[in-house]
């Protein structure tokens, strides 16, 4: 991280994995150790842009994935 906590103002951020979960009205998914920085002090989450990016990809990819059918 290269600012503070959001909501505590702490600067030290520690690297570790926790559970994500990504839902919407239909929907969910569980992504286990997904890599993220917790602030030291509130433990509050950060991911990590890159993270979240696959983990919706992947949502896509599981409910949303368009399959084309040839015809012939
Ligand atoms: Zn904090």
């Amino acid at each position: 991280m290269d600012k503070p906590c959001t909501f505590c103002g702490n600067n030290s951020f520690r690297q570790t994995t926790v559970q994500y979960s990504y839902e919407n009205e239909k929907y969910s998914l569980v992504v286990d150790e997904v890599p993220c920085e917790q602030c030291e002090y509130c433990n509050e989450t950060y991911y990590l842009p890159d993270a979240v990016k696959k983990i919706q990809q992947a949502f896509i990819d599981k409910h949303f994935r368009i399959k084309r059918k040839k015809k012939g």
